[in-house]
């Protein structure tokens, strides 16, 4: 559990994703004669380069009053953007108050994982509730669907907001167990109203 401090130990940059807004993509792949030429392109691409170095720079030097600069740029890892709730990061095991899975071994995720990451060891307690003895999420093969969490039956796996720690020299370090996927359910109780809305909306 000690990662989750790692990821709110940090200041969150606010910026509003509303305000990034989207380009116009050009469908037109025919390359005109003036960009054919090439030359002209470099040019104008380097002036587009520049201008930006220029403003970003000024943006800095001279912060507008109140506040740490002018230009939106996120100095990561010492700030981070606040991801928008749709977002699909890591998948992880919801955990109650009292420290247990929501989990009740039922495998649907295992079966519907098109890439064969999650690996469950269903067991049953004296009382006939089952539970995973083992679940391991193998994040090398991971593809960030979201199968798992659209079929659980029981809100217990979820893609979280969580991107880090997912760079490891040895691909045996991305085979997470139960423990280092367990999460409170309060820290992606965002994701989970989240996914009542949109499966409520799309499936039933
Ligand atoms: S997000 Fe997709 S690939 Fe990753 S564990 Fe869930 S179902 Fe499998
Ligand atoms: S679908 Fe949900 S309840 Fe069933 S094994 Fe997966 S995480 Fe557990």
């Amino acid at each position: 559990m000690a990662d989750i401090n790692i990821i709110h130990n940090y200041p969150k940059m606010g910026i509003p994703m509303g305000k990034l807004k989207p380009k116009r993509v050009r469908k037109n792949i025919e390359l005109t004669l003036w960009e054919r030429l090439y030359i002209f392109e470099i040019i104008r691409g380097m002036h587009i380069t520049t201008i930006h170095f220029f403003l970003n720079l000024l943006g800095f030097i001279f912060p507008p009053k109140g506040k740490k600069r002018r230009i939106m740029t996120v100095y990561y890892p010492e700030e981070k953007l606040t991801l928008p709730v749709a977002y699909r990061g890591r998948p992880v095991l919801v955990m109650r108050e009292n420290g247990t899975e929501k989990c009740v071994a039922c495998g649907l995720c295992e079966k519907i994982c098109p890439a064969s990451a999650i690996t469950i060891i269903a067991e049953e307690k004296e009382n006939g509730e089952r539970f995973p003895a083992a679940y391991t999420l193998d994040m090398a093969r991971c593809v960030y669907c979201g199968y798992c969490e659209e079929v659980c039956p029981k809100e217990a796996i979820v893609m979280s907001a969580e991107y880090e720690g997912l760079a490891r020299r040895n691909r045996q370090n991305l085979r997470f167990s139960k423990d280092k996927l367990l999460r409170p359910e309060k820290s992606v109780k965002d994701r989970i109203e989240y996914i009542r809305g949109i499966y409520a909306k799309c499936n039933y």
